[in-house]
């Protein structure tokens, strides 16, 4: 995972070496250096800039007649710039409601429907009673993908294949739940290979008759800026209230990790690393920048 941006950040506090002490000069040039890793990296233009100011103001600002080398304050100066930037800490999911409803909204092909599969697994591991609901109408191989899952992980899915009313599915599945004492209902739903003002008016319509207490909004890592500008599109209609980021076991360079949130203003709150049930992770900012710095 982001290998090239970890081996470029290497480089860059490599210009550092041998200086003894930190200068406007040397921390110019490897803040720089820092800046043209996070933009190859499809790291945000704006989001780069402000956090390699940030760096830049803070290195400065450090008197380095210490122990530590200009290298080593560097990278930790990185290290705790990027945690910021990413969200600092995790942040839970709501599980409010009876039963909690979980909106999951995102392009097609995003990992929607096997997110949907980790999250009921995950929530399901801690006890809890958790259904799934098929509100993908347009595709019936994507139902048929959800209840193979379902009975992968042993969770009940609710399914109205010749039902094309995706909100009538939903309040049946919730009806459904409130009689079966399931506790958590993970809807599922229809996506878009861009977005467009059908899918958008439909997942809008969705979030507003369920009123769910978290709506997750899925994305694909390895689309790196496009990542970002789908995110902004799909906040903008649904003021969705967490982040997934799927596929960051691929080659993803790490851009839409980094800027996510800075741009949309909205946490990261579980990464998907796999295609199988247990490729799941919460998101640790902390734990994020130390992987990227290697
Ligand atoms: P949806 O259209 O948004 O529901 O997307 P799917 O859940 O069908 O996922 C699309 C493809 O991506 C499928 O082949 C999944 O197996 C794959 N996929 C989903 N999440 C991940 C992931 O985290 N890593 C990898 N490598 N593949 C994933």
């Amino acid at each position: 995972m982001f290998d090239n941006l970890s081996l470029k950040l290497e480089k860059a506090f490599q210009t550092l070496k041998g200086q003894g002490t930190i200068t406007e000069v040397n921390v110019a040039t490897t803040v720089k250096e820092i800046r043209r890793a996070l933009i190859d990296a499809d790291v945000n233009f704006k989001v780069a800039k402000e956090v390699t100011d940030e760096i830049k103001e803070q290195a400065l600002g450090k008197n380095v007649l210490t122990a530590v080398s200009p290298g080593q304050l560097l990278t930790k100066i990185t290290n705790d710039e990027l945690t910021r930037l990413m969200g600092g800490s995790n942040e839970e999911i709501d599980l409010t409601g009876n039963p909690a409803v979980i909106l999951i909204a995102g392009l097609q092909g995003s990992g929607k429907t096997t997110f949907s599969g980790k999250l009921a697994n995950y929530l399901k591991k801690q006890g809890k009673q958790v259904m799934l609901v098929a509100c993908d109408i347009y595709r019936p191989a994507a139902i048929n993908q959800l209840q193979v899952l379902g009975e992968q992980i042993g969770v009940e899915v609710f399914a109205e294949p010749e039902n094309k009313n995706a909100v009538d599915i939903a309040n049946k599945a919730i009806k459904f739940a409130r009689e079966s004492n399931k506790r958590i209902v993970i809807v599922d739903t229809a996506g878009r290979l861009a977005v467009d003002e059908e899918m958008m008016n439909e997942i809008a319509s969705l979030k507003e008759a369920l009123s769910p207490s978290e709506t997750l909004f899925v994305v694909d890592s390895m689309t790196g800026q496009d990542a970002v500008n789908t995110a902004k599109a799909f906040n903008e209609r649904l003021n969705f209230d967490g982040v997934v980021l799927t596929k960051l076991d691929g080659d993803s360079r790490g851009g839409a990790a980094i800027s996510i949130r800075r741009v949309v203003e909205k946490p990261i709150k579980f990464i998907s690393t796999g295609e199988k049930m247990d490729a799941i992770d919460k998101f640790y900012p902390d734990r994020m920048a130390n992987r990227i710095l290697g």
